[in-house]
């Protein structure tokens, strides 16, 4: 008998089995280790965050299609990113490249306030609905460029981007206040990324280079 077929058709149904699978199997077993990254990210209900006839799959180690050619990332990456952040309870956020709203979501749970600026107008419009409804009321949903960040919103204590650049933009960098920290990734259109991080320091930046990662261009004026 299939013994790996029923746990799958089981979980399916149950989604928060489901998640809880996730964040033991695809997090906890990785070298995501911060409490409070596993405990957000045991939180949001990511089938509610894929296009219905995915549901089934958003537990999954892998990005999904969200439609208009973006994904919604992959949940270790996602868990990764933010626990590159650095995040305390108090933090303000800006994330480049809303997309479903997810990741907006697994921020939103871990700091204070969140500001989210996705350039697919339908994109944005159906994340800020999603996320309405769902009570994150402690998100900002803005349509635009986020390349070029949310002066009127910052400093920042981090900023995340979860599409790929050619370089880290100076925009964004100058919405970090001193010690803030800003994850992206970096590279080319296709192939060679690396998630970065940037901790503004009084005198400029300090990068890291964290992961080779697979991301969705960054467009706009400082994308690809
Ligand atoms: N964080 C998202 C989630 O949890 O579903 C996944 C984001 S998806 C990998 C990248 C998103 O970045 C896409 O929705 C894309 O439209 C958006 N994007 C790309 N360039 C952008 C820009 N310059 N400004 C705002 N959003 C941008």
């Amino acid at each position: 008998r299939d013994h790996g077929g029923m746990a799958r058709l089981f979980s399916r149904n149950d989604p928060d089995r489901a998640r809880q699978q996730m964040v033991d199997g695809q997090l906890a077993a990785r070298d995501i280790d911060d409490p409070r990254v596993l405990a957000a990210m045991a939180t949001v209900p990511r089938h509610l965050f894929v296009p219905p006839e995915l549901a089934a799959s958003a537990y999954e180690d892998r990005p999904l299609p969200i439609g208009r050619d973006q994904t919604i990332s992959q949940p270790y990456i996602v868990a990764y990113t933010v626990q590159a952040m650095r995040l305390g309870a108090s933090d303000r956020v800006l994330e480049v490249g809303t997309g479903s709203g997810y990741a907006a979501a697994v921020l939103a749970e871990l700091c204070a306030e969140v500001f989210t600026i996705e350039c697919i107008a339908p994109l944005a419009e159906s994340a800020g609905e999603r996320l309405a409804r769902l009570g994150y009321g402690n998100v900002t949903v803005i349509e635009g460029d986020g390349g070029l960040g949310r002066p009127s919103d910052a400093p920042f204590d981090a900023i995340a981007v979860a599409a790929a650049g050619p370089s880290i933009p100076d925009a964004l960098v100058d919405q970090l206040r001193i010690g803030g920290r800003l994850v992206m990734p970096v590279g080319r259109r296709r192939g060679g990324q690396h998630l970065v991080r940037a901790v503004r320091t009084a005198d400029g930046t300090e990068v890291e280079t964290l992961l080779p990662v697979t991301f969705v261009p960054l467009t706009g004026a400082a994308g690809q």
